[in-house]
């Protein structure tokens, strides 16, 4: 008989982790609990594999990482299912969260060679005799570190670049999601049935804790700013290097030539898609005054139009039952600073469900401004200009991603944005570009996963010198003669004295 437990609260029975489904408490994962030593010894084993996986080389990297991708696509709505029913989203949220991070996967695969891979580096005159050679070698085991809101996409973003790299992998999930962690690296160990490549430790924070004093080569964490500082603190004392995507609290731009009917459409999915649990969710919109009005009329009507239950819905219940304090402090706070909501509003917390919100005249002081929120909730401000909207989107310690709407000023708008990344005329779009980085300024973290940077995130740079011929100028010798440097002198002020 299926267990029922307060629905979305993980709980540990008997030494394992049950994770429960957010919608009707049904059980959805049950997965042994780790304790430091069987961290230590899943990095152990790691290690040994990390070897053996460097050693397959690229070729048979992309090889095995492909047919991974292959069984992830032939089984994307078992594995669709299985994140509806742990997390809570809608299907459809699921199958796109799970196309995003098979497309991830394939380009790591088939790019790792060319980004990573040995090549020769031109020499400067100065040191002409020398030839230069540049490799970005494995760093061995990378700790995953991953939230529960995109449970596929979050570990996967860091591990698939970070295999594709040839390094092994420990995974810990959330303790909201283990189940769709442990599928994860089920799928793997189908098509790497060798080594334990990439493998999973599950548990509460203190897992994860452990994890990063386990001896792990690099941390990968994806989650909150405030434990992303606990992991770093973790982290300092071994100097084991950590890659940070925190948290986010994502504008919206909306200019005066902006195409209103895509932005206000863009601006309820970029805001509401997994009811707003999304760390590049849009939060905040600020619209220029010619075009305020309307603007708000139309994200109303449209997000008005949003269906919100268990099943077959847009919205599907908010999955950690905390969170709901969050969302409703926030809604409270912005109607109790003078915001007025011009949908939804406290009434629509009706836990573990929030209903489309939508705030206006909100002070940018308010909780609902500066805090991330996580639900399905958008404030939206009037101001003068688009030099008025970047500033105010910028003045937060958060700068994950970002949003602008409009023609004529949008790239200019986004590039000025205190961003990692923005998306113009659309929103979140940049999670899903594999040739693209992906990533934060300040509060929002720091390092890149997703295209080029994400691969070399995962390696370190190897630099090789090989000397071809003898030097003419020679000075790293205690050989070298008074006149050699003296002719060093003479060279440097022709080549870098004008
Ligand atoms: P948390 O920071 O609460 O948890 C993230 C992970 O860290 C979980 O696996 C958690 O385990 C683990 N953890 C908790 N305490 C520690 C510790 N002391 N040492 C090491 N690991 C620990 O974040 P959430 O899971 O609530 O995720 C939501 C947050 O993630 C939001 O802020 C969101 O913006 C951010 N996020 C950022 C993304 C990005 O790419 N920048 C993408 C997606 C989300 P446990 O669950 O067992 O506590």
């Amino acid at each position: 008989m299926t267990a029922v437990h307060i629905p979305g609260v993980p709980v540990i029975e008997a030494g394992q982790l049950v994770s429960t489904s957010p919608a009707t408490g049904a059980e959805a994962g049950r997965l042994p609990v780790a304790t430091d030593a069987d961290v230590r010894q899943a990095v152990a084993r790691a290690r040994a594999a990390g070897e053996w996986w460097a050693g397959l080389g690229f070729t048979g990297r992309r090889e095995r990482m492909l047919r991974w991708r292959a069984l992830l696509a032939k089984r994307i709505e078992q594995l669709a299912e299985l994140v509806h029913v742990e997390g809570g989203k809608p299907v459809a949220d699921a199958i796109v969260e799970i196309v995003t991070a098979i497309e991830h996967i394939d380009w790591a695969a088939r790019n790792a060679r060319r980004v990573l891979g040995a090549r020769r580096v031109r020499s400067r005159l100065i040191l002409a005799e020398f030839s230069g050679h540049l490799e970005y070698q494995p760093y061995g085991v990378v700790g995953v570190i991953g939230p529960w809101n995109y449970p596929v996409f979050t570990p996967i973003g860091s591990a698939a670049y970070a295999l594709a790299a040839g390094n092994a992998v420990v995974l810990k999930p959330s303790e909201y999601t283990p189940a769709v962690g442990q599928w994860l690296v089920d799928s793997f160990a189908e098509v790497v049935p060798e080594q334990p490549v990439f493998t999973a430790v599950h548990g509460l924070g203190d897992v994860g804790a452990a994890l990063c004093r386990s001896g792990v080569d690099k941390v990968a964490f994806t989650g909150s700013t405030s434990t992303a500082r606990k992991v770093m603190a973790a982290c300092a004392e071994s100097l084991t290097p950590v890659l940070i995507e925190g948290g986010g609290k994502d504008a919206m731009i909306v200019d005066s030539d902006a195409n209103l009917d895509a932005a206000a459409e863009a601006c309820v999915w970029g805001g509401m898609t997994n009811a707003g649990q999304t760390c590049i969710g849009i939060e905040r919109v600020y619209a220029v005054d010619a075009v305020f009005d309307a603007f708000v009329d139309k994200v109303v009507a449209r997000a008005g139009q949003l269906t919100v239950g268990p099943e077959g819905t847009d919205i599907g219940p908010i999955t950690m039952p905390q969170q709901i304090d969050v969302i409703r402090r926030h809604i409270d706070a912005a109607i109790t600073s003078g915001g007025r909501a011009v949908l939804g509003g406290p009434s629509a917390v009706q836990p573990p469900y929030v209903h489309p919100t939508v705030l206006v005249d909100v002070p940018e002081d308010s909780a609902a401004v500066r805090e991330e929120t996580f639900g399905p909730t958008l404030t939206i401000s009037r101001v003068r200009d688009a030099d008025e909207a970047v500033t105010r989107a910028n003045a937060l310690s958060y700068g994950l991603g970002g949003s602008v709407f409009g023609r004529r000023r949008a790239v200019a708008i986004a590039r000025r944005l205190r961003s990692g990344m923005a998306s113009i005329n659309s929103t979140l779009t940049f999670a899903g570009m594999s040739t693209l980085p992906f990533g934060g300024v300040g509060d929002s973290g720091f390092g890149r996963i997703h295209g080029e940077d994400g691969l070399r995130e995962f390696g370190r740079a190897k630099a090789i010198t090989r000397r071809r011929a003898r030097s003419l100028l020679p000075s790293m010798t205690f050989d070298r003669t008074p006149a050699d440097v003296a002719r060093l002198v003479k060279a440097i002020k022709v080549m870098y004295g004008r």
